[in-house]
């Protein structure tokens, strides 16, 4: 038995140390991180500006408790609450926290009303953690097996399909529940239009609208948050990854009609913002500040899909490039692990969204040339690779070349 629960099927690597986009494993060999712990390391690795701010941090003070007022946490939520429009912050650990946060907040709103009991609506394919509330908002099947009795109260519909969301609102709604981009659901885009009609429909039938940005939030997506590019403001936001650069903390954000419904012993948490989380996530917001990452989201976002674009009028089998700033998906015709483990062993590290997707969640302050060195790797894989012809040998469905073979075919070339 391995002493590690198997709940991961890991890549074959050990990642023992990293700098700025670049990671390096126990054999010593480097690799451009376009993962950064799956949206979490927005200044990438060692950020020294974060090193100092931690180690400092820690020389003074990790964590007391919330039974304590914490200055680094006050500082936070005026800063969050500042940047995003809503008025008061609840910190916790994770993104999955974050969410279970914003359900019970939701109910308890509704409950305080005298309407308990009501149902929160989201899109199918959205992805909102592993907690069994989170697990049953989540809108795909493939992870809720084996898990039940999940909590009632969810009912899920299409991703941009207003009809079908009109129909599915009734007297017993409460909320919207919506990620601006479904990330692990194979980055889908909720269209800005979309997002404004379910802000309409939430005003005019007393739904609150909950944004989950913990994927999609602090510039990832080339604001602060998602939401800012509809023009549109939620009634409760959630973020996580990408807030503490690495540090574990996610927050839950609420407009003040909203916040109120919690109060002294209906909510809590242990670790949830700490001194050191705290100090983690201030850092972050004044590194995106002072160097400018949002601009540089942007520019390199556009630099990435364009490359990406262009590749796929070289290389058919990539059908769809899509996203926004640096959180970019590329469909493809054919199975995206082979491809991930060629990737990886020319020194790049991307993700999947799904079977098909190709996922690149780099730094914010990944450079030029640091898109244009991992745009030159992916081309050297659809170049090199046999995979567009066995796929039109087998078709796309029928393409079952294993990730340890194109590991087996690849490694050999690598220096
Ligand atoms: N919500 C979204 C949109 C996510 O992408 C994720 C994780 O991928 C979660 C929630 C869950 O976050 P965590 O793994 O920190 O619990």
């Amino acid at each position: 038995m391995q002493a590690i629960m198997n709940t991961y099927a890991r890549f074959p690597l050990s990642l023992v140390r990293g700098e700025g986009a670049r990671v390096w494993d126990d054999q010593g060999r480097s690799y451009l991180d376009f993962i950064s712990g799956i949206a979490v390391n927005t200044l990438g690795h060692a950020h020294p500006k974060m090193t100092a701010a931690l180690a400092d941090q820690a020389a003074t003070m990790l964590h007391c408790s919330n039974l304590f007022h914490i200055p680094q946490q006050q500082q936070l939520a005026e800063r969050l609450t500042r940047l995003s429009g809503l008025d008061a912050a609840f910190f916790c650990n994770s993104g999955a926290e974050a969410n279970e946060g914003a359900i019970k907040l939701a109910r308890k709103y509704f409950h305080d009303r005298n309407l308990p009991g009501r149902t929160i609506i989201t899109a199918t394919q959205s992805f909102h953690g592993r907690l069994l509330a989170t697990l049953s908002a989540t809108g795909q099947a493939k992870v809720k097996t084996g898990f039940d009795p999940l909590p009632a109260g969810f009912t899920h519909v299409p991703l941009n399909d207003m009809e079908a969301l009109k129909l599915a609102v009734n007297d017993d709604t409460a909320a919207i529940l919506l990620e601006p981009l479904q990330g692990e659901g194979g980055v889908n885009i909720a269209h800005v239009d979309y997002l404004q009609a379910v802000r309409q429909c939430c005003d005019e039938r007393g739904l609150l609208l909950i944004l989950d940005e913990v994927q999609t939030g602090i510039g990832r997506c080339g604001s602060m948050f998602a939401f800012e590019q509809a023009g549109i403001v939620p009634d409760i936001l959630t973020l996580a990854k990408g807030l503490g650069g690495g540090v574990a903390i996610g927050a839950m954000l609420a407009v003040e009609q909203v916040a109120a419904s919690f109060g002294p012993g209906t909510h809590g948490s242990t670790f949830g913002g700490n001194p050191l989380a705290c100090t983690a996530a201030l850092t972050v917001l004044d590194v995106i500040e002072s160097e400018q990452l949002l601009a540089n989201v942007q520019q390199r976002g556009e630099q990435l899909r364009c490359g990406l674009q262009a590749m796929a009028r070289r290389h058919p089998v990539i059908c769809d490039v899509r996203g926004q700033g640096l959180l970019i998906g590329a469909e493809l015709s054919i199975e995206a692990a082979p491809l991930i483990a060629a990737a990886r062993a020319e020194g790049l590290l991307i993700l999947m969204a799904g079977p098909h997707v190709l996922r690149f969640l780099p730094p914010l302050n990944i450079t030029a040339d640091e898109v244009d060195a991992a745009l030159a790797i992916v081309e050297a894989v659809f170049e090199n690779s046999p995979l567009e012809t066995r796929t039109s040998e087998t078709g796309a469905a029928g393409n079952r070349i294993s990730e340890e073979r194109i590991l087996e075919e690849r490694t050999g070339e690598r220096k």
